[in-house]
């Protein structure tokens, strides 16, 4: 996958004087990313602002620590699914505003990581790194996307965003879960799963409480998004609940493999099986 370092690029341009959205006419690595950088409004002056804050400051070390690792991180999570990841990898001042997320178009992924997101750290990252890469590879396996009938090379975002049911959302955020904690079994679960300390005791204690409500919500308008909201299970419920619950539940699938190379093989091999595949996120099991 190829990796641009848009954090230290907008901060040279910025130390250098630069304007608006010129490096990206100038400097041919960053031509490509002219038309997101608008959108994303990404230019000199605000990037200039964003790293100046003391937030941003805060963040600066470990920022720099994870722009030296980068490419090994990239290289682990490559070798682990066995292929190079298409697509690119964008490493980016957050302006506190995004952690990370992968957009889809056309057959391609363009991953965005916000490597000063304030709270984050050097763990943190690598484990959002395994994460969103996880996505990218499931995105690209050739069975994923068959029913659509076509090669991913001509399905446009907007069939792509149609096609994600709430069991394929279900999967890939459960598989992404597990991956990055089986990639980096090192780094604690809360960190996995972008928690802190009470939101993950409360997870742990509500466990029966998660499961029936998304298996109520599976067998009712299945809108799974919604567990992004707060106190969507129940009063004091942290975001991503949903996340929870389908790393926890795909984790059976391999939880008798003791191995860890091959446990990790056999979660790289679920992730090439379409959402079809998972009756576990069916809703008609209330067990
Ligand atoms: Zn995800």
């Amino acid at each position: 996958m190829r990796i641009i370092n848009l954090y230290s690029k907008l901060q040279a341009a910025g130390e250098a004087g630069q304007k608006g959205y010129a490096p990206y006419e100038t400097d041919p690595e960053l031509r490509p990313l002219a038309r997101h950088a608008r959108n994303w409004e990404m230019d000199v002056e605000s990037a200039r602002e964003w790293l100046a804050s003391p937030e941003a400051l805060a963040q600066r070390e470990s920022a720099r620590r994870y722009l030296e690792q980068a490419p090994a991180i990239v290289h682990r999570v490559e070798a682990a699914f066995g292929r190079e990841l298409p697509g690119t990898l964008i490493l980016a001042p957050s302006y506190d505003e995004f952690d990370g997320f992968a957009r889809y178009e056309l057959g391609e992924h363009t991953v965005l990581l916000g490597i000063d997101y304030p709270g984050s750290d050097l763990d943190y990252l690598k484990a959002l790194t395994a994460h969103e890469l996880s996505h990218v590879y499931r995105d690209h396996a050739p069975e994923v996307w068959r029913h659509l009938g076509k090669p991913l090379s001509e399905i446009s975002r907007r069939e792509y965003l149609d096609a994600s049911s709430a069991q394929e959302h279900l999967v890939s955020e459960g598989l992404a879960t597990l991956f990055s904690q089986l990639l980096f079994p090192e780094i604690p679960p809360v960190v996995h799963h972008y928690y802190d300390e009470a939101e993950w005791r409360w997870v742990e204690q509500n466990h029966d409480l998660i499961h029936r409500s998304l298996i109520e919500c599976l067998n009712d308008d299945a809108n799974v998004w919604s567990y992004y909201s707060d106190s969507r299970v129940a009063p004091g419920s942290p975001s991503r609940t949903q996340y929870y619950w389908a790393a926890r539940v795909l984790s059976e699938r391999i939880a008798s493999i003791e191995d860890p190379s091959k446990k990790l093989r056999a979660l790289v091999e679920l992730h090439e099986r379409p959402a079809s595949h998972f009756n576990e996120f069916s809703g008609r099991s209330g067990s």
